[in-house]
């Protein structure tokens, strides 16, 4: 994991590509450069106490030899993945760093999670990532490695001597958590840093991330269990990290494909095609479904007057009160502008009503920051909600988008901020 997600808060959004070191807060600026040096120092230190025995030094040579043939291999898709990357940024390299951990002492375990580092790093800052976050990033995982190596030799000490039992099975779990622990807590740090209060949700990624992160770190101890007993054999894990790997980036690319990036809502091919699928079981079923298109009033002038970037941070906002409104199974997309579009199966036009009220309400109380004047709230917002009934008002998507539309129509007509439907 990598600290590459933009840290948002009430509807603030940075842009953290172009984040300067210098330009950060200082109380950041500490927490990170203290991290660092911990993680320098430590090293240093477990290097300088350690004796390297031969057969250590001949695992820390497959696995180097592996990472390099991996970064050989893959590159191509993981500077795709690493492009696309919005917030979390699962980058796969643990499954070295990892396996350091398990089967070297632990400053060659650093000196492993810091090789990977600079391997990453020259891809990312290719990506355009700045570089004072490669830096962080390898001091974050240095420290996971050697607070998981610690936990390693204390419990179990070398693992030579472990045999492969029940203890040794304990101990890589443990040192997973660990690992894991620190890695994440760190971040949090940072983030927490860098954008008050912690964004819970930019913190720990989704579950598919975490899947991915969790498959990463069972490859990585297995890995560090082959190269102590059969370092040959740990050529094999190429194959599973390859395919794991590409099907990541196949997730992405399906995540970009149906997702508004603004908002990170559906975008209307991805919302057009569920809401045809909403319908088609409620033709099977015979249940009514609402539809409801929601367009912001007088956005224009929002944007003449704030200018385009506080637009962008209310329809941000706007997005999260929809989504905060709406029941889980409602799909909700972005359709173009300040336009938004909802399908909610098994609601009567009376409870479409009552929610669209709601939404109105929550869209009045939106309090915005301009980047201009940050403590100054900006508000007074409001939009209006054409809606329509499957199937009272039409068979198919179209013909009730169309019947939506012409209800939005009569609410901006009848003086906008406000709710209207079209009976038939
Ligand atoms: P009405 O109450 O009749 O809907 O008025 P309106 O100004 O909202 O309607 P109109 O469709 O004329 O203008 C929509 C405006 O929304 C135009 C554009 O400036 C703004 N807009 C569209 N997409 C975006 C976006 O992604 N970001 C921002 N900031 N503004 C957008
Ligand atoms: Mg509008
Ligand atoms: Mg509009």
């Amino acid at each position: 994991m990598n600290v590459a997600g933009a840290p948002e808060a009430n509807g603030r959004r940075r842009a953290p590509r172009s984040w300067e070191l210098w330009s950060l807060p200082n109380d950041l600026i500490r927490y990170l450069l203290l991290a660092e040096l911990g993680a320098g120092l430590w090293m240093v230190a477990a290097l300088l106490s350690e004796t390297v025995t031969r057969s250590e030094l001949i695992r820390f040579g497959v696995l180097a030899v592996l990472l390099a043939a991996f970064q050989q291999i893959s590159p191509r898709i993981e500077r795709m993945r690493i492009r696309m990357a919005d917030s979390h940024q699962i980058d796969m390299t643990s499954v070295w760093t990892f396996a350091g951990v398990i089967a070297l002492p632990a400053g060659l375990a650093a000196v492993m999670a810091l090789l990977v580092s600079v391997f990453m790093a020259v891809l990312r800052l290719r990506a355009g990532i700045h570089p004072y976050r490669q830096v962080f990033t390898a001091a974050t995982v240095v420290l996971s490695c050697l607070t998981g190596s610690a936990i390693v030799h204390l419990s179990a000490g070398p693992l030579d001597h472990l045999s492969g039992g029940a203890g040794a099975a304990a101990m890589v779990l443990l040192a997973m958590v660990i690992y894991t622990a620190v890695n994440t807590s760190m971040i949090a740090g940072a983030i927490f840093l860098a954008a008050r209060p912690l964004p819970v949700r930019a913190l720990f990624g989704t579950a598919e991330e975490n899947a991915l992160e969790v498959a990463t770190l069972c490859l990585g101890g297995m890995t560090g269990l082959t190269v102590v007993y059969t370092p040959w054999l740990t050529v094999l894990s190429i194959i599973p990290l390859v395919v794991l790997q590409r099907g990541a980036l196949i997730k992405q690319l399906e995540v970009a494909a149906t997702t508004d990036p603004k908002t990170g809502l559906l975008n209307a091919v991805a919302w057009r095609q569920i809401a045809q699928k909403e319908i088609a079981h409620a033709a099977r079923d015979r249940y009514t479904v609402a539809l409801m298109i929601i367009d912001m009033d007088r956005f224009k002038e929002v944007n003449d007057t704030h200018g385009h970037l506080v637009g962008d941070a209310v329809l941000i906002a706007v997005a999260e009160g929809l989504t905060a409104e709406l029941r889980q199974y409602d799909s909700i997309g972005r359709f173009g502008g300040e336009e938004f579009v909802a399908v909610l199966p098994e609601v009567d036009l009376e409870t479409a009503r009552g929610i669209s009220h709601r939404i109105l309400n929550r869209v009045r109380e939106l309090e915005v920051f301009s980047p201009d004047a940050p403590a100054v709230p900006l508000g007074g917002f409001s939009a209006s909600i054409g809606l329509a009934l499957y199937p009272d008002a039409g068979a198919d998507v179209e013909a009730l988008l169309h019947v939506a539309d012409s209800a939005l129509y009569a609410a901006k007509s009848a003086g906008r901020d406000r709710v209207e439907s079209i009976t038939r």
